[in-house]
């Protein structure tokens, strides 16, 4: 297995070195990986000049797998526009063409306290969010602004999906219902809009393929609210761009803690990007404070999604709930009674329970 190892900027380094940590057990236990390192964002800003630098892309397009810590920093915002870290960001994700994004919505019942919801409607949370990331209103065409022939200002966007699109972000979606409770949402807005009145339909067509799979479809207005009221009842979600921007940025806030949430990217071969939900904390880098969990969640989900390495995934995620059962927190999720611990301790503690 192939990875490559990409920290990036602010406390990127710091949490990827525990990630590591933890991979490092697996692999001295014989699991076969190999690690590539390479700066994405200001540091291949400063090292290459580019945000993605050629020597970077060469690396992530032969690995199976990219783990990335988090790009973005102060000193970089007054970069061109080309330039900056974010933009390392999006040039990976289209390098290798990764179209569904995963973000899991979790939270452990040991942690929920740290929700702004009642504890008994947010405790023991795991909901997995799957949005087409390629396409929809953000990309099609044609889109700007203009003057219309009544020499009135105007602007459009068009929101459209190809049958290929739909079909293989359903896929992906109906596979990791497989590996999960087999509860399946989609998310449309099919009483108004003609784009995913289509998605609905093609998602109908692509469930045959997959019976166990009980499928269900909620209008976007519900499933905003849904999230709220009783968010227990989602296993996973699927959605379109533009719904799932807002879905899952909502379904992350459920569990008031940024720094537990991890992400992942797939393109069709199930190459994936993984990383933690959360930017680079410029405010706590370099201070060895950053909570490491989200990334080493990311590493977790990588084993699983894309080395179908369900045994190892879970076993990362064990001892990640161990440790939070055994009172250790970072500064982000402390709360009084328990254990306040470094990033580096926390990594010790998960690597301990490994
Ligand atoms: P952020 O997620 O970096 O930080 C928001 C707040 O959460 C900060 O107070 C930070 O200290 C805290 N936080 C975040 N992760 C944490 C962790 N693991 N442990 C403890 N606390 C944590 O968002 P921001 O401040 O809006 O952005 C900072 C930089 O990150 C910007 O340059 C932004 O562009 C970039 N960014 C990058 C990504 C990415 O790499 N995918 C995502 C979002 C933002």
């Amino acid at each position: 297995m192939k990875i490559a190892v990409l920290p990036g900027d602010g406390i990127g380094p710091e949490i990827i070195a525990q990630a590591m940590r933890v991979l490092e057990v697996l692999r001295s236990e014989g699991l076969n990986m190999e690690f590539e390192e390479a700066p994405l964002g200001g540091a291949g800003y400063d090292a290459y000049g580019a945000p993605y630098p050629e020597f970077t892309q060469k690396i992530c397009r032969a690995a199976d797998a990219v783990l990335l810590g988090a790009v973005g920093g102060p000193q970089y915002d007054t970069l061109d526009r080309p330039l900056r870290p974010e933009r390392g960001l999006l040039g990976i994700r289209k390098d290798l063409g990764l179209f569904a994004n995963l973000r899991p919505a979790v939270l452990f019942p040991e942690l929920a306290n740290a929700s702004t919801l009642k504890p008994e409607v947010v405790a023991g949370l795991d909901i997995m969010i799957v949005r087409e990331l390629t396409g929809d209103i953000y990309f099609g065409q044609p889109r700007g602004m203009r003057v219309n022939d009544k020499g009135e200002r105007e602007a459009l966007n068009t929101m459209i999906y190809t049958e290929s699109e739909v079909r293989r972000i359903a896929h992906v979606a109906f596979g990791i219902a497989m590996k999960r409770q087999k509860k399946l949402c989609s998310v449309d807005k099919a009483n108004v809009l003609e784009t995913t009145e289509f998605w609905k339909e093609i998602v109908i067509d692509v469930a045959k393929e997959y019976p166990q799979v009980q499928l269900t479809h909620m209008y976007v207005d519900n499933a905003a609210m849904q999230l709220i009221r009783n968010p227990k009842q989602f296993d996973v979600i699927v959605t379109g761009n533009i719904f799932g921007d807002i879905l899952s940025d909502e379904a992350s806030m459920l569990t008031g803690s940024i720094g537990m949430l991890a992400s992942a990217s797939l393109n069709e071969t199930k190459k994936g990007l993984y990383e933690p939900a959360h930017g680079s904390a410029p405010d706590i880098a370099g201070k060895n404070l950053a909570n490491p969990l989200a990334t080493i969640l990311s590493a977790a989900m990588m084993l699983r999604y894309t080395f179908n390495n369900e045994a190892a995934a879970a076993r990362i995620e064990g001892a990640v709930k161990k440790v939070l059962a055994a009172g250790y927190r970072t500064g982000d999720i402390f709360e009084a009674g328990m254990k306040k611990v470094s990033c580096s301790e926390m990594g010790d503690q998960v690597v301990a329970s490994m």
